[in-house]
């Protein structure tokens, strides 16, 4: 049996390719079965139902030796707990790789929009049927990814690939969908401000400084900014337990295309300030223009930074 996971805070294209890539390998004549790494965002959730998918059971970590495909993710930080003692049969990702094996493996690695995408490319070559239910889960995945095509992580063959994968799943209007997706992700109730930091978050080693990037991609920016005070509190604790040198909380206004950047004490404000060249807007809120994208226009800059 190959389990088949995603990266811890799934998101939708987490969820959506551990589920299609255990599809494609079970196509192969593997066994092969999806697995989560914990709850997903209300958007994965959203998707499922909508699909009437089954959301994959959450394991954190596996028995030794056990084979596991990665998907959307390659980084131990963002992994099974005990990824050192499994055996990564495979990896399909679009992130930049840090990683080293014991054994060798196959990689699936392109940098596309969406793992989703890269996915559909793998069907259509091995000439596996893709049925209703797979295709509107992958397109999904794509929306969510380039938030509809704005993320400038957006390829034209993501584009492509939506529209090819539309005329099995037959979504009438994809715009209006999308909006269905980011106001699904964007309803967050009474989530604690702890939840709403480690919602869609992502540890990262810079020359050996330890730094959290928590995202959070909404069509309703206030609610996040009408919170600061709580989620201030909760960035101090977090960096504190997890032993952090720098924790940031991007608020990105998915439909303006707006980022605006939480932080909670001045060392991490001159980190922002000084990498991104950013105003503050308010105290302890900076400006960071357009840059909806972690993986495109955060994590590099902040990695040249550092280096
Ligand atoms: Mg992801
Ligand atoms: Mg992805
Ligand atoms: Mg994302």
């Amino acid at each position: 049996m190959i389990f088949v996971a995603g990266h811890k805070n799934p998101d939708t294209d987490a969820i959506v390719s551990a589920i299609c890539y255990s599809d494609f390998l079970n196509n192969t004549g593997a066994e092969a079965s999806p697995i989560k790494l914990g709850e997903p965002n209300n958007e994965a959730k959203f998707v499922i139902d909508y699909w009437k998918a089954s959301m994959p059971e959450t394991k954190t970590s596996l028995p030794e030796n056990t084979d596991i495909a990665l998907v959307d993710h390659n980084e131990a930080s963002q992994s099974l707990d005990n990824i050192q003692d499994l055996n990564i049969t495979s990896i399909v990702d679009h992130h930049k790789f840090n990683l080293q094996t014991d054994t060798p493996l196959e990689i699936f690695a392109r940098p596309l929009g969406s793992t989703a995408t890269i996915l559909a490319g793998l069907y259509n070559m091995a000439n596996f049927e893709i049925n209703k239910q797979t295709a509107g889960l992958m397109i999904s995945a794509i929306i969510s990814d380039t938030l509809y095509f704005r993320s400038p992580t957006t390829t034209e063959e993501d584009k492509i690939m939506c529209s090819k994968l539309n005329e099995i799943a037959q979504i009438t209007d994809l715009e209006a969908y999308s909006l269905e997706m980011f106001n699904a992700k964007s309803d967050l109730g009474d989530i604690s401000a702890e939840e709403l930091v480690k919602m869609d978050y992502k540890e990262f080693s810079f020359n050996g400084k330890k730094v959290g990037i928590g995202v959070m991609e909404t069509t309703n920016p206030n609610y996040a900014i009408n919170r600061i005070d709580e989620i201030q509190e909760s960035i101090e604790q977090i960096k504190s337990k997890d032993n952090l040198d720098h924790l940031v909380f991007s608020v990105i206004d998915i439909l303006n295309e707006k980022n605006t950047t939480i932080v909670s004490n001045p060392e991490d404000k001159k980190v922002i300030s000084e990498a991104f060249s950013a105003q503050e807007i308010e105290s302890n809120t900076l400006d960071l223009e357009n840059r909806v994208s972690r993986k495109k226009q955060i994590v590099p800059t902040l990695e040249q930074y550092f280096a």
